[in-house]
């Protein structure tokens, strides 16, 4: 019997989807709606071997969703068998610490969740509404990038601000890309045949977006991303980490509001803003060209993620693996021994031969006398997410 989950993850301006059959957690169809708001949309869905292209203007997210329902009907799968709809949700706040089965109550607390993440709940809230209209006879489910997260102490979680303040609005270090970790460390426990909550460790996800998280005994103990997911690591178009005083610096310097500062940290910075590429292939090939700015980006790149991993060494008191995963952790060989070189002094050895192999596999890229066990584990977000959507809905 074939149990599909349609999965939906609803970005300001796209959705993408997959329908996986729960039964053999196999990718019965998958697609992506990209330019929503502007005149010319467009769809791409791939069913059974054959794909489908359509260009529409769609306004807002309910006009595609109605769209995507009719080529559904048109080309298939049958949604009528689809048993749950499993919704990306960035933001849980502190009201949802675990993947949560959507009501009328749990969607007004989402909106009152909003201002804490302006960017990408609105467009989850609207993807919601509009497939709960469209699929209003199955459970739907949020699961949150911050569910993993909810274990956090507070000792991690808390800035060091008006604690009234903090405690009004909601405060706090909440972390993202939550599915991913979960999922990647729940595999390394796997490949390593340890059950989870036996061993200590850290894991990179490195993306576009990028985050890297202290997981001690099967608990998330910290992790890099704070209250929004600007925090932290240098990503493609990110800043990361930088003196807090710099909104107010850019704010006086270059006469700008508040806004376009985020915008400034949040789309023109990380290592667009330090070399003018973001992809890891462009770096790469400009560092070979002899750039001198594409060579001190990747320098800053892994001097912060060498960083992170030294904090979360010391935080968890020892570590029994490193994973990278996402897609510059999963496919780049030079930022990974980049990282692991760097950790040689604490015992980190790479196996450089198992480093340079391609492969879509969970895999071991440590020599067998590495004090830690070193792995790149491919991450599968919209399975993690279709697992807790059976989870949830039992
Ligand atoms: P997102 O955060 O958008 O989900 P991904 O995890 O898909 O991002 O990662 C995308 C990034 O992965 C690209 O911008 C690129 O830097 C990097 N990447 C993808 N393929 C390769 C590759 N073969 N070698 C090096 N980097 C790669």
């Amino acid at each position: 019997m074939s149990e599909p989950v349609l999965l939906l993850n609803c970005g300001s301006s796209s959705i993408k989807y997959q329908v996986i059959d729960m039964a053999t957690e196999e990718v019965v169809a998958s697609g992506i709606i990209q330019r929503i708001g502007e005149s010319e949309s467009t769809l791409d869905h791939d069913f059974g071997g054959s794909s489908r292209h359509d260009s529409l203007g769609f306004p807002d997210h309910a006009h595609a969703l109605a769209h995507l329902v009719k080529v559904f009907d048109e080309v298939g799968p049958k949604l009528s068998e689809v048993v749950a709809v499993g919704h990306r949700t960035v933001h849980g706040g502190e009201a949802f610490r675990e993947t949560t089965v959507i009501d009328d109550s749990v969607l007004a607390k989402l909106r009152e969740l909003s201002p804490l993440a302006p960017l990408h709940n609105p467009p989850g809230i609207a993807g919601i509404e509009a497939a709960m209209a469209v699929l209003p006879d199955v459970p739907h489910v949020a699961v949150f990038d911050t569910a993993f997260f909810a274990t956090l102490p507070p000792a991690a979680y808390t800035y060091a601000i008006d604690d009234e303040l903090a405690h009004a609005h909601g405060i706090r270090k909440y972390g993202f890309h939550g599915t991913s970790h979960s999922y990647v460390s729940k595999k390394v426990a796997e490949v390593l045949g340890r059950p989870y909550d036996s061993f200590n460790q850290i894991v990179c996800h490195l993306g576009n977006g990028a985050s890297i998280s202290a997981i001690q005994r099967g608990v998330a103990v910290d992790t890099s991303m704070g209250l929004t997911p600007l925090a932290g690591l240098v990503m493609g178009t990110r800043s990361g980490d930088v003196d807090p005083g710099l909104h107010a610096f850019l704010g006086r310097a270059l006469g700008i509001d508040l806004n376009e500062v985020d915008a400034l940290l949040n789309k023109k910075s990380g290592m667009l803003g330090l070399c003018g590429a973001t992809d890891f292939r462009d770096i790469t090939g400009l560092i070979n060209a002899g750039d001198q700015r594409a060579r001190l980006a990747m320098d800053v790149y892994l001097h912060r993620l060498v960083s992170y991993v030294g904090s979360y060494l010391a935080i968890l008191g020892g570590v029994d693996a490193l994973t990278f995963t996402a897609g510059v952790g999963e496919n780049d060989a030079l930022v990974r021994a980049g990282v692991v070189t760097r950790l040689q002094p604490l015992g980190f050895r790479l196996d450089e031969a198992a480093n340079a192999v391609r492969s879509k596999e969970p895999r071991v890229i440590s020599t067998p006398d590495s004090k830690v066990t070193i792995l790149v584990v491919p991450t599968n977000e919209e399975l993690a997410m279709a697992r807790e959507t059976k989870a949830a809905i039992g």
